[in-house]
Order: structure tokens, then sequence, then C-alpha cells
């Protein structure tokens, strides 16, 4: 292959000591209407005012323009996958405390992400939520229209979850609300010193 890698003179660590605090990835796994999208843009609004370098990649959201060459079977889910986890490589090399959320529902998938990174940098949060809870909050209509036979390949209709066996945090969304996820999360995320607790 005719193509080198070229090193550059500013490392990660670097980027953290300027940043004053650590990078890494928070995977945040669960079915639809689980509660990603709505636990991530807390998470990172609270990052954020707490001068956190910090940014969401959205299941929904990279579909529309990186991958958007990609649906849902098997074959192109991993696909998205391997992308995103690509992806998030490059914003936790840039420094910044990533946040993404996606169903991901394979757990080989998951673990092929968690290969990228060093063991303290990737945080798998499991959204676990009853499916009967997540299908009567259908934000999206999606399980309505997945049980009318509309949308093929549904994760938790048509389609497998897989869940995490070990994941770094487990948060029950079916009884925990939005702001006592976010607290955990962030709460995690003093006590492994990626942030400062400045409190
Ligand atoms: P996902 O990204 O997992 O598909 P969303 O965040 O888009 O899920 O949708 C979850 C929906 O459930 C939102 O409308 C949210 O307001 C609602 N919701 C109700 N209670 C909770 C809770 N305790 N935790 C997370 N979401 C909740």
């Amino acid at each position: 292959m005719n193509v080198i890698w070229h090193h550059a003179k500013v490392s990660k660590r670097d980027r953290w000591l300027k940043n004053s605090h650590r990078s890494a990835l928070i995977w945040i796994t669960g079915l639809s209407a689980s509660g990603k999208s709505t636990i991530a843009v807390e998470l990172e609004r609270r990052l954020f005012e707490y001068h956190i370098n910090t940014f969401i990649l959205d299941g929904d959201n990279v579909r529309h323009g990186l991958n958007k060459d990609l649906g849902f079977s098997e074959k192109d889910r991993k696909e998205n996958m391997r992308r995103v986890g690509e992806m998030a490589r490059l914003l936790v090399d840039a420094g910044i405390l990533t946040i993404a959320a996606f169903i991901s529902p394979y757990a080989s998938d998951r673990a092929a992400i968690r290969n990228l990174f060093h063991k303290e940098e990737f945080i798998e949060v499991y959204l676990k939520c009853d499916l009967t809870v997540c299908e009567a909050r259908d934000p999206k209509g999606l399980y309505k229209r997945a049980r009318n036979g509309e949308i093929p390949d549904f994760t938790g209709i048509s389609a497998p979850y897989e869940e995490p066996a070990k994941p770094e945090l487990l948060l029950q969304t079916d009884s925990f609300p939005v702001n006592e996820s976010v607290d955990r999360i962030f709460s995690y995320l003093t006590q492994k010193g990626i942030i400062l607790n400045k409190r």
C-alpha cells in the first residue's frame, strides 16, 4: 500500500493537558426509545457547561450524511458501526470527550469498537429499558410502523438486540428519570479521573 502514516507533533496527552480533562468515548447503547438521544443531549449540555470539549455522534444524524448510503441489513449495520468507530477514534484523538448514541444491537460490533480504544477510553453505557415501555413511548412512531410490517429488521421487533454482558454502566431508563441517568454518567467520569471534580 502506497500510503504512509504521518506522525503528529501534538499528542493526545498534550491535548488532555491543555484541556484539563481526558478524552474518551461514551458509547450509549439500547433499544429505540430507551432514551439514548435524550440522555446524550442532556449529558453534552452538562459537560459543555463544565467547560469540557464534547461532541455527540448520533445514530440518526450520521445516517443523513456520512452513512446515507447504508441501510439496516446486518451487513450495512456493521459498516455503519465500523465508520462510526473510526470517526469516534478521530474525535477522541482530537481530545474530545465523545458521546455516541447508537442502538448498536450486535455485541460483536460493539466489541470491535471497544477494541479500537485503550481500556479506560471506552465506556459502554447500556440503557436498559423494557420493550413495552419503549413501545409505549414510541417518540418517532417507529414501533407502530414496525408492528404494521412497514419497517423490516426493526430492533426488538423483527431484529435482535444483544444485551451488553459487562457494560461499564447500566442505567435502568424505564425507572430512572433523565437527570439521574446523566448524574450517574457524570459521577463515573469524575470517579475515573476523566474529568476533574471541581466541586
Ligand atoms: P433513543 O435515542 O434511544 O431512540 P429518544 O431519546 O429519542 O430514544 O427517545 C426517548 C423518549 O423517551 C423521549 O421522548 C424521552 O423524553 C422519553 N423519556 C421518558 N422518560 C425517560 C427516561 N426516564 N429516560 C430517558 N428518556 C425518557
